[in-house]
């Protein structure tokens, strides 16, 4: 897919005032730092696109691009535990729980993990809570620039594994990036695009 256009829409914190028009939708998300920005940079080659929403005070909430006129990029700023009350469970924070429950538009979420890092509990988590409620997602590999290609192997086989040996029967689809390289850029794209595709004949 080619990037003709990437347009910054709207940001805000409730799910309801999300844009209305029905087009396919993707959601980035990952704890802070994890390379979402550089990212949604990379992939649409606007520098400083995903800065608009990085300033202070737009860290929580939910911020929509429109790209190429026909679907959504929606940056999700970093996930962590919200605790509701002492004895419930830990969850996730509301507006991205009710977020991924309630946006129908949503194809694919792309989860964001830093390549060099061990499978962390929030992650692991986050994935869990994902599949429990049936929203498709994709892993993301962040900074596989920062690895040799013997280790960025090593590293994706055994974040895979360590998923297979929790809930999942199957890995989820992944990918591996680089913002300074550029690498996956292709793939995700084109990914999108097949998904785009199949979104508009089944609406058509
Ligand atoms: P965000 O908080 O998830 O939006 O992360 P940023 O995109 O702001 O990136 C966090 C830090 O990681 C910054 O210092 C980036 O320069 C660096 N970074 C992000 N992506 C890459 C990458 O692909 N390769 C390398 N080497 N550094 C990266």
């Amino acid at each position: 897919m080619k990037i003709k256009s990437a347009d910054f829409v709207m940001s805000n914190s409730n799910v309801t005032n999300c844009p209305k028009d029905r087009l396919p939708e993707y959601a980035f998300i990952g704890r802070s730092n994890v390379g979402k920005s550089s990212l949604i940079n990379m992939l649409t080659q606007r520098k400083g696109l995903a800065k608009t929403s990085g300033r202070p005070g737009k860290t929580q909430l939910i911020n929509h691009f429109k790209i190429n006129e026909n679907w959504f990029l929606v940056d999700l700023p970093g996930y962590g535990y919200a605790r509701v009350s002492k004895k419930d469970k830990k969850t996730f924070q509301k507006y991205i729980t009710d977020y991924f429950l309630e946006r129908i538009q949503l194809v694919c979420a792309f989860v964001l993990i830093d390549i060099r890092h061990e499978p962390q509990k929030v992650d692991l988590e986050f994935m869990e809570w994902m599949g429990e409620n049936q929203i498709p997602f994709c892993i993301v590999f962040t900074k596989a620039d920062k690895l040799r290609p013997k280790a960025i192997e090593n590293h994706v086989n055994d974040y895979l594994n360590k998923l297979l040996e929790g809930i999942w029967e199957q890995a989820p689809l992944h990918f591996i990036t680089s913002s300074s390289s550029g690498m996956g850029q292709e793939e995700l794209l084109d990914y999108i695009d097949g998904l785009n595709e199949s979104f508009f004949k089944e609406t058509l």
